[in-house]
């Protein structure tokens, strides 16, 4: 910092340092009334989602509300999951450093950023250009070098990096796609939203000998995977 008379206190520069102290303090409170007070148990994934600046990955006009308990809007007409939602998938994927995570819709790559922190690396899939290419540009302002944006149907999963650790599908499927069945390794964790958008439910499906082990069925609501060949 520069002391001294000639230091000109615009807004821009006052608001730069005193953001990130009321962002941080707005995300300890997330963690501790939405996450720890609702079960989220997983020190690492507490602790990565207390330093992650989701106001970074939200439009300017919401970042006020970006550590509040709700989905916000993002571009293409596409939402950011609430808070909440993310810990809970990625905590049931119990990953460790070396694992290797699909992540299928990328939306604004807020929840990129957390796995990329928990994992050793992160393709993520987006079918939108634009929204790819902002949370690629996002990731890499912010300096999370171990993931691989990828613009494409996440539904088809991607076959040249796989099998994966893990499999993390942001957005509700009609059934769970094939393609990433397959590409989870023997005793792999997928965690996906399955059904129609009144009757959505997140389920965990584990691959034990080749076979699809679902053990979570829980209500939930997200926008749904398109898949550009059609049904799945
Ligand atoms: N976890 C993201 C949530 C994004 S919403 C976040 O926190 O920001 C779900 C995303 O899935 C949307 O961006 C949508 O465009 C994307 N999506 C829907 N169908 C898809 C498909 N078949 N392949 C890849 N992405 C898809």
């Amino acid at each position: 910092m520069k002391p001294g008379p000639d230091r000109e206190y615009s807004e821009s520069v006052l608001a730069a340092e005193l953001h990130p102290e009321r962002f941080a303090v707005e995300r300890q409170h997330m963690v501790e009334t939405q996450l720890r007070a609702r079960g989220i148990r997983d020190p690492r994934l507490l602790n990565v989602m207390a330093s992650i600046p989701r106001h970074e990955f939200v439009e300017s006009r919401y970042r006020d509300q970006a550590y509040e308990d709700h989905p916000l809007p993002i571009a293409a007409g596409q939402t950011i999951s609430q808070p909440y939602i993310v810990a809970l998938m990625l905590e049931l994927l119990q990953l460790d450093f070396a694992s290797k995570v699909l992540e299928i819709g990328t939306g604004s790559g807020y929840q990129t950023a957390v796995l990329s922190k928990l994992a050793s690396h992160v393709y993520s899939v987006e079918r939108h250009s634009q929204l790819a290419g902002q949370a690629a540009d996002t990731l890499s302002r912010l300096g999370f070098a171990n993931v691989s944006v990828v613009t494409g149907d996440g539904s088809m999963g991607l076959a040249q990096h796989a099998p994966f650790d893990a499999i993390v599908v942001s957005a509700a499927a009609a059934e769970i796609p094939p393609a990433l069945f397959d590409q989870l390794r023997e005793g792999g964790r997928m965690i996906i939203p399955v059904g129609p958008p009144e009757a959505q439910e997140l389920q965990l499906v584990r691959k034990h000998a080749g076979k699809a082990l679902i053990s979570l069925r829980e209500g939930c609501r997200f926008v749904p995977l398109i898949s550009d060949a059609g049904s799945p």
